[in-house]
């Protein structure tokens, strides 16, 4: 892999020669050699006044919710209106099992061989964090080329939706007709995070919606006994904390992006998105910061060397956990005491 992209071929006209600049681009990005790091970061700065031009919109719902059918009804629907539109995906299994649920081929089959469109699922291993470093980055090249809609989209387990709110304008989070009160209690910090709720599959019946390939409630032994149909619009929308709820159905893209437009209007009014893209970019600092330090403190060969003891100290009780801290910080840091202010 060569590991210079030239900015100006990201910055430039559309077409296969900027495709095959943004795909390099991100293959430099998600390098995790050294050299690879400094020439991303030098891109990342050249790109970086070409960008925060787009919309930044975080999608997430569980498997089988009809997040890639969402997605590629709304991505045609705004390219027919001009927009040009990338979908990046965290995928918080692929770091796990190697393979990704996003990352499978045949999802949003038009979308995906659109011109106007790019698609680009997560890396297939690394942590997380790293995934949604490189999540972010990807997002930063592909507004510097001109998609003027950047959807990241998630799979809703774990901690990656507070990734994908963290580094989106608005954050929009599907569920089924049938995701009763019980569902809604144990992602209620997620609930908190959305801006929108978009109640998807309101077209068939709360008993067919259990049944939908990976859906949270087929682990459920006992399932609520099925509800009376709904239609659209007697679907409840819960957004608690939100600035906009807003009760959709995925199969009409036109009314969603309705919604995100009012939001959108709602948040540049009031000088609330600037806020927001501030207030992410200085979190995302502290997070590779503290991520940073964590890297180097375990790479320490000192704290290597004495952390198997200091372990064993603290799991059998002969040395207190914050002792042990301490030591092992004083090792990389002298003088650095943890527990005492500057
Ligand atoms: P994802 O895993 O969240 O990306 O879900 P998919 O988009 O792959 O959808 C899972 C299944 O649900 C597919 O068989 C879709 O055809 C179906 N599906 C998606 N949206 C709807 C909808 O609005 N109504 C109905 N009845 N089925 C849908």
């Amino acid at each position: 892999m060569t590991a210079t992209v030239p900015a100006a071929a990201i910055t430039g006209p559309d077409g296969p020669v900027q495709r095959r600049a943004i795909a390099k681009a991100i293959t430099l990005l998600e390098s995790t050699r050294g050299d690879h790091r400094a020439t991303a970061d030098a891109l990342l700065t050249e790109l970086l006044p070409h960008t925060g031009r787009s919309f930044r919109l975080g999608i997430s719902g569980v498997p089988g919710v009809g997040k890639s059918t969402f997605i590629e009804a709304l991505g045609l629907h705004l390219i027919a209106r001009g927009h040009r539109v990338a979908v990046l995906a965290i995928d918080p299994s692929s770091s796990v099992s190697g393979g990704s649920i996003l990352g499978d081929k045949t999802r949003m089959e038009h979308l995906s061989v659109h011109p106007q469109a790019y698609i680009r699922p997560s890396p297939a291993s690394g942590t997380l964090g790293g995934v949604a470093a490189k999540t972010r980055e990807s997002m930063l090249v592909c507004e510097a080329a001109g998609y003027d809609v950047v959807i990241v989209e998630t799979v809703g387990v774990g901690q990656s939706e507070t990734a994908v709110a963290g580094m989106t304008d608005m954050f929009v989070l599907m569920q089924l007709p049938n995701a009763g009160d019980d569902l809604r209690a144990i992602k209620k910090g997620v609930m908190e995070l959305a801006d929108l709720v978009v109640i998807n599959k309101a077209d068939i019946d709360a008993d067919a919606a259990t049944r939908a390939p990976g859906a949270d409630h087929q682990r459920d032994a006992h399932p609520r006994p099925a509800r009376a149909r709904r239609s659209t619009r007697q679907c409840a929308a819960v957004a608690a904390g939100s600035a906009a709820a807003q009760c959709t159905e995925g199969r009409r893209p036109e009314r969603f992006w309705s919604a995100v437009t009012r939001f959108r209007q709602l948040q540049e009014a009031g000088g609330r998105l600037a806020d927001r893209r501030k207030q992410q970019s200085l979190a995302w600092m502290w997070e590779r910061i503290e991520s940073g330090l964590k890297q180097a403190f375990r790479h320490n060969a000192q704290v290597q060397a004495l952390l198997p003891r200091l372990t064993r100290d603290v799991e059998q009780g002969r040395v207190a956990a914050s002792t042990a801290a301490r030591q092992l910080l004083a090792l990389c840091h002298p003088g650095l005491d943890p527990g005492s202010s500057p």
